[in-house]
């Protein structure tokens, strides 16, 4: 069986679009479909000599007691079970949140390596908010841009080499 990434995050970091970008180099015609992409969240991704199968969670919504969103809570939870490795992205254009110390502290205890990405770093400087992450103490953070691109051929480096 193919190793399984799991992307997690609060919502509006950019989960999706981080997917959909991998995604879409080989699925792009399906995927112009409206509503489509939005349902798909397994994907299988092929990076150098490596294949994997990529998880779009949804985001962890730890406040709210919502049927729904308690659901979305527990596909995130079983997905970190199933993992080999987290992706857990946060959103260096908003910094460091409280949301995000608190799906730290879930993932330290799941027993599987992390990576803890900045996305939304669109441009080659690093925001001052950038070194606020390293006290999630999930190690080095590695900064991407979804949209325009950046960072992500490092990132797939990083992740294959926890397989
Ligand atoms: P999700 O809720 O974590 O799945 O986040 P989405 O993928 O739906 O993205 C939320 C918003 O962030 C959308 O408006 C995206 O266009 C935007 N976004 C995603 N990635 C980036 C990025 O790298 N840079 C910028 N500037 N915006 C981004
Ligand atoms: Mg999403």
């Amino acid at each position: 069986a193919k190793p399984i990434v799991a992307i997690v995050g609060r919502p509006n970091v950019g989960k999706s679009t981080f997917f959909n970008k991998l995604a879409g180099k080989r699925i792009a015609i399906v995927e112009d479909k409206p509503g489509v992409t939005r349902d798909r969240i397994y994907t299988d991704v092929e990076w150098l000599n490596h294949s994997f199968t990529l998880i779009d969670t949804g985001g962890l919504e730890l406040e709210s007691d919502d049927v729904l969103l308690s659901h979305m809570r527990n596909q995130a939870k079983m997905a970190i079970e199933t993992a080999h490795v987290i992706v857990f992205m946060v959103d260096g254009r908003a910094g460091l949140v409280s949301d995000d110390e608190e799906i730290a502290n879930l993932l330290r205890r799941a027993g599987k390596p992390v990576l803890l990405v900045v996305n939304k770093v669109d441009t080659s400087n690093l925001p001052v908010s950038f070194y606020d992450f390293y006290q999630l103490a999930l190690g080095e953070p590695v900064a991407i841009s979804s949209t325009n691109a950046l960072g992500l051929g490092d990132l797939l480096d990083e992740i294959v080499a926890r397989f």
